[in-house]
């Protein structure tokens, strides 16, 4: 079924209520239904659902972009806003892999034993990401937390589908996402500052958007750079 030019998976089985899903990475929509419900009746659900649908599906294409990475040689991978060569060195000497280095202005040199599968390169650059991501974050954090006099509880970097960060103001926990990494050093420090703004002001309220122009006048252009992916 297409419904204003998405395409709908239908399923229709025994059960009670329609149900509509999106799904990771591309954003798949599926809509179960009962069997008794005509055709003209689900469009008209579809239709009614599309804002959410189109949001749904904007998470996942901006944060899962990159999902369908290979780890093969000359492909190209992201690090601070750059884009970088991938590098693959087989290599079964014991002090050269697995490590990822990135030394040169072109290439991300990825270090690995001969066999190695794409999931277990995929795991290795992610934890050089997060490495890197941590090593900004320990100079990034401080320094805002000083100025905004403000203090977080524990800093996290992790895998986040749908946020860049989070906090929690009920333990001052922040998550930043692992993705940021790949992300420019002026995007990580505005998400930084406005998860630590979270400890002043919990909503996203005009206070809040006030202390961010204070502190990040260009907030709105790190926020659409955020979301364009690359
Ligand atoms: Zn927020």
């Amino acid at each position: 079924m297409v419904v204003a030019g998405i395409e709908v998976e239908l399923v229709q089985k025994d059960i009670k209520n329609l149900h509509l899903a999106v799904y990771p990475p591309n954003g798949r929509v599926r809509l179960a239904a009962p069997m008794d419900v005509n055709e003209r009746t689900l469009e008209l659900y579809v239709t009614s659902k599309i804002p959410w649908i189109r949001k749904q599906q904007r998470k996942f294409t901006s944060i899962d972009r990159q999902s369908e990475r290979q780890y093969v040689n000359r492909e190209s991978h992201y690090f601070l806003g750059k884009r970088y060569l991938l590098r693959v060195h087989e290599t079964d000497h014991p002090y050269r892999y697995p490590k990822v280095e990135c030394k040169t202005k072109t290439y991300i040199d990825l270090f690995v034993k001969e066999n190695y599968s794409t999931e277990q390169r995929a795991e290795l650059m992610k934890e050089w990401y997060r490495v890197k991501l941590k090593d900004i974050l320990s100079e990034l954090v401080p320094k805002w937390e000083a100025i905004l006099n403000v203090k977080a509880n524990q800093v996290k970097v992790q895998t986040m589908r749908t946020k860049w960060g989070s906090c929690n103001t009920d333990n001052g926990n922040i998550l930043f996402n692992i993705e940021l990494a790949k992300k420019p050093i002026e995007c990580i420090e505005y998400v930084v500052v406005h998860e630590l703004l979270h400890l002043i002001e919990r909503k996203h309220s005009d206070l809040f958007k006030a202390y961010l122009d204070k502190y990040v006048p260009n907030w709105k252009m790190q926020k659409e750079a955020l979301n364009q992916g690359n």
